[in-house]
């Protein structure tokens, strides 16, 4: 059977374009990939007059999606599936080109499927595959119950169509991913257990998810378009330093700050913060803002429990120097040396472990930022005698020379002076411990207009370059063969006080001349010096 006159005057140019030009305007929109295929099989099928009709998605051998004219609303999956196996669109989909055929009845490619309106037992069929980019996304077949009923035309406009079809639903798929992906996120940005909080490139808030609605205590609407610097601590914020611009730039940060809750408490955080791409939504930045408070109440308590022991342990300490004293002056006659010398070793063990202690309970009370509470004027020559009058024995003992160069002219300073002096006796402890038996140590200062320095030269072993910058550590120990023992608190404990004067303290060292340690203090005294908690914060 030839094409009927109705088809023929159906696809005159004129109403071609015309149906051409309104699917693409409907298909412009933005569609869901089962409405693609319900429009551009119903223009179809409505444009050649074929009562029957079905399309497929798929994406590699996945069904994406079906529809059928007059097949109701659940699709025919399972028939579906033995046709994209067995039968014309499987065929189609396979060899990417039309068929058409014009003897339904006498071809095995048509499968034989009453019951299925879309798809008649006789008449003739159209199947075209739906290419986009080279690759078979979806296949139409039109049926009609005429045989050979398509003309050279209607393949003409049914492949304009498929074409058209085909961009709609990759697109439509792709949006349908980018949806389902977006979801995803969301759900998992939602219930995500850290706060984070998604702002514009100018830092204004865009979104937040639940943990950071619970943890600031607001509402999200609260939040929403506010500045993300609102909710933080002025000068720890992001604003600042540059972060912006690094954050921009692509740079990830991550940095300490205190965000300001609802309820007027102020919780430390460590923010991580980057910038995430999004070509359909703009650019945005992401403030991860991790929670630091219960670290740092652990910290405390660590920090308040050893303080505790530390303070605990000075009691019996005191009862072994009364003890020791009491010792030493009842056996201040005893014939035999060996009695002297004894108590002697257990006198000078006993300041050493009492040294250890003080500076462990000052590391602590400095690192907490504590002020210095004992500050007085005196005159740093005092200060240095004292010092010296302890550690003389110990040199003594060692035959190690000790020599002075000490202004005349040093001026009173305003400092912690039990602390400075233990600053001192810890220098020389060290220069002491750490030289050959003979050597020779100089204690010497000198002043600037602005400052006192305090030097301690000695002849003993130096420290090795890649050491120095270190020593000043906590529990930094420089790992040297015959060297003797100690814990690495002393130097830390050194800086950290001269710190908390407002001064420096370096050291020059080599293995041929030995170490000469100095600090300085100022003599105008600053405010104390307030240190951070949990190490420095990075800009
Ligand atoms: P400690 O002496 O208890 O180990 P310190 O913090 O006082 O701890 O010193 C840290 C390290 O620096 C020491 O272990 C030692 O290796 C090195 N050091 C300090 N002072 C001297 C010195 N005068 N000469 C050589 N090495 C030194």
């Amino acid at each position: 059977m030839s094409a009927s006159p109705g088809l023929q005057a159906r696809l005159s140019e004129g109403l071609r374009l015309a149906l051409v030009y309104r699917l693409a305007h409907e298909l412009n929109a933005d569609l869901t990939p089962d409405e693609v295929l319900r429009r551009v099989l119903n223009a179809t099928a409505e444009a050649l007059g074929t009562p029957h009709a079905s399309i497929i998605a798929v994406r590699g051998n996945e069904l994406r999606g079906a529809y059928a004219l007059g097949g109701g609303d659940g699709e025919p999956l399972p028939v579906i599936r033995r046709v994209l196996n067995d039968g014309l669109a499987g065929f189609v989909l396979h060899n990417y080109r039309t068929v058409i055929v014009n003897d339904i009845t006498n071809n095995p490619l048509w499968m034989p499927l009453p019951g299925e309106s879309w798809s008649p037992q006789q008449g003739s069929a159209l199947c075209v595959p739906l290419i986009h980019a080279g690759e078979v996304i979806g296949v139409m077949t039109l049926a009609h119950p005429s045989r050979s009923y398509f003309t050279a035309d209607a393949i003409n406009l049914t492949s304009t169509i498929s074409e058209m079809g085909a961009a709609a639903l990759f697109n439509a798929l792709l949006l349908e991913s980018a949806r389902q992906a977006e979801l995803r996120y969301s759900a998992l940005f939602d219930d995500v257990i850290v706060p984070i909080i998604i702002t514009d490139l100018e830092g204004r808030i865009q979104a937040v998810n639940r943990r950071a609605c619970e943890f600031l205590g607001y509402a999200r609407e609260e939040l929403v378009q506010q500045n993300i610097s609102a909710i933080h601590r002025m000068g720890t914020g992001p604003i600042g330093a540059n972060r912006f611009d690094h954050l921009k730039r692509g740079l990830e940060m991550s940095f300490q700050s205190v965000v300001w809750t609802k309820d007027g408490q102020d919780c430390p955080v460590q923010v991580y913060a980057k910038r995430i791409n999004s070509p359909e939504k703009g650019d945005h930045i992401q403030w991860i803002e991790h929670d630091l408070s219960p670290q740092l109440a652990l910290e405390r308590l660590r920090r308040d429990l050893s303080a505790m022991v530390y303070h605990d342990m000075r009691g019996p300490l005191g009862n072994v120097y009364t003890s020791l004293q009491a010792l030493q002056r009842l056996l201040a006659e005893h014939p035999d040396p060996n009695v002297i010398s004894l108590l002697q070793l257990a006198a000078r063990s006993e300041r050493q472990v009492r040294r250890m202690i003080d500076a462990l309970l000052d590391v602590q009370r400095l690192e907490a930022g504590q002020k210095l509470l004992n500050r007085r004027t005196v005159a740093l020559s005092e200060v240095i005698e004292s010092a010296v009058t302890q550690i003389e024995p110990a040199a003594r003992d060692k035959k190690i020379g000790l020599r002075f160069a000490l202004a005349d002219d040093l001026p009173m300073l305003y400092i912690d002076a039990d602390m400075i002096e233990r600053v001192v006796i810890n220098l020389l402890d060290n220069a002491i411990k750490y030289s050959f038996e003979g050597g020779a140590i100089t204690v010497s200062t000198a002043t600037s207009v602005q400052e006192v320095y305090v030097r301690i030269k000695d002849t003993g072993p130096g420290i090795p370059p890649e050491a120095q910058a270190t020593i000043f550590d906590k529990f930094s120990r420089v790992k040297q063969r015959n060297m003797p023992h100690g814990v690495g608190l002393g130097l830390a404990f050194c800086k950290l006080a001269v710190d908390a004067h407002g001064g420096r303290i370096w050291v020059r060292s080599d293995n041929k001349t030995g170490s000469t340690f100095t600090f300085a203090l100022p003599i105008e005294a600053p405010a104390t010096k307030e240190l951070p908690m949990l190490g420095a914060a990075a800009p």
